[in-house]
């Protein structure tokens, strides 16, 4: 089979990690080129540490995250929060996605509680024609073909549920992905755990806190597996969709090629 490029595209430096590390890592495995790209530097991403200082920290947590997983990693230079749907940032979109050449991207939903989250997907979706548009960014070789975009799962609900198409068992690398997660220190044990009110329960001890972290990480991909049961039971056979117990799942959006599921099941990962 072809050796695919999936470009993974997410608002921080720990969007595609938390969303689609099984995958990704499942895609390598395959011999397929992955990427993720962060589109904002996440610098407002921390409690204590400037600006500048979060923005250098979590551009270095997210290459070492992607090296572990031998995936490329990209991080534009626009500051979190402040990241708009305009003309200059949907070209960059189009140039970015261009130079990759991707066969599927992945991204956030427009239902979403992150106004970073919504607007990169606006402008995932906004540049869905556009990339093949000779005349829109003339510097930059347009593609010939609609790349197939996915969306990443979330639990918002209004206006409409996220209703995936197919499901990925990731236990064989669930381990894996909270490696990587684990590399984002500043985010894991620092940022995240501050802003949910339990600094004070992460361990100090590096084996401990890792385990600390697992624990509320991984719950995300276990309510996945028993959300997205069916999809799984249907892909993996009754006995085997019954054993997974880490999941990821996937939405094909109608502005990307329109794919069918069952070839969508064959260029996916198993
Ligand atoms: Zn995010």
């Amino acid at each position: 089979m072809d050796k695919k490029t999936v470009l993974v595209i997410g608002a921080h430096p720990d969007d595609c990690e938390i969303q689609t590390g099984g995958f990704a890592l499942k895609c390598v495995q395959m011999g397929y080129r992955v990427i993720f790209m962060s589109a904002t530097n996440g610098e407002t991403g921390h409690h204590e540490l400037s600006r500048e200082d979060t923005a250098r920290i979590r551009k270095g947590e997210f290459e070492k995250s992607c090296s572990i997983g031998g995936i490329e990693c990209f991080v534009t230079d626009i500051p979190s929060n402040k990241i708009s749907p305009d003309v200059i940032t949907r070209e960059m979109f189009v140039s970015v996605i261009r130079g990759y050449k991707p066969d599927i991207i992945v991204t956030h939903r427009l239902n979403d509680y992150h106004p970073d989250h919504r607007t990169t997907a606006q402008l995932v979706q906004d540049s869905s024609y556009a990339v093949k548009v000779p005349k829109v960014c003339p510097d930059v070789e347009p593609l010939r073909y609609t790349p197939v975009i996915l969306y990443m799962s979330d639990q918002f609900k209004r206006p409409y549920e996220f209703s995936p198409h197919i499901a990925l068992d990731i236990d064989q690398v669930a381990d894996k992905k909270m490696e990587m997660l684990a590399c984002h220190e500043s985010q894991v044990y620092e940022w995240l755990p501050w802003v949910d009110g339990v600094i004070d329960q992460v361990p100090e001890e590096n084996d401990q806190r890792f385990q600390w972290m697992k624990k509320s990480r991984s719950e995300r991909d276990k309510k996945n597996a028993d959300r997205f049961r069916n999809l799984l039971c249907k892909r993996y056979g009754e006995e085997k969709g019954q054993e997974i117990v880490y999941a990821e799942a996937f939405e094909i959006c109608e502005y990307g090629r329109q794919i069918s599921v069952e070839e969508l099941e064959q260029i996916f990962p198993k």
